[in-house]
């Protein structure tokens, strides 16, 4: 199964996730990526770094830098169901200018239920699982009672 994968990384965790990356590119390669700016443009240099001919061009869409909205993209397009799964490996020792935009990707990340990893192991869990290229749909709460509820005026 074809997914859209998002991947994200602070700054100190860059490295980190463009070592996966380059660890996983056979898989990755396979997938279309939606990234925020920065980290994007580092995937897709380390996806075209040593490229075999016969190799697929990777299949990335760049967002915004997070800290200037490009959080925001990628969490209007998780409630468009437009994206299947969250690498996100945000920093935990450093405040950001964009906190509360990161809280709020991973908010509606859980919110819809798309498999989120925001540190390495995770994503290594993630990325071997049987599900990860299989038939999988992740199931979302009904929300009908909430948006029926009444309101008093
Ligand atoms: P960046 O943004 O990929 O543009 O550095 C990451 C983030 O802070 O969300």
């Amino acid at each position: 199964m074809n997914r859209t994968i998002a991947l994200v990384a602070h700054d100190n965790r860059k490295k980190d996730l463009i070592e996966w990356v380059e660890f996983n590119k056979g898989t990755l390669l396979r997938h279309k990526l939606i990234c925020t700016g920065t980290t994007g443009r580092m995937v897709e240099a380390a996806l075209m770094q040593n490229r075999a001919k016969n190799e697929p061009l990777p299949e990335i869409t760049l967002l915004k830098s997070g800290p200037l909205g490009g959080d925001q993209q990628l969490g209007a397009l998780i409630c468009e169901g437009k994206v299947d799964m969250l690498f996100f490996l945000w920093d935990p020792m450093q405040p950001q200018p964009h906190d509360v935009d990161v809280k709020a990707l991973l908010r509606i990340s859980s919110l819809y239920n798309i498999p989120t990893a925001t540190n390495r192991s995770t994503a290594d869990f993630i990325i071997s699982s049987p599900l990860f290229e299989g038939e999988y749909k992740p199931q979302l709460k009904n929300f009908s009672d909430y948006l029926g509820r009444s309101i008093d005026l």
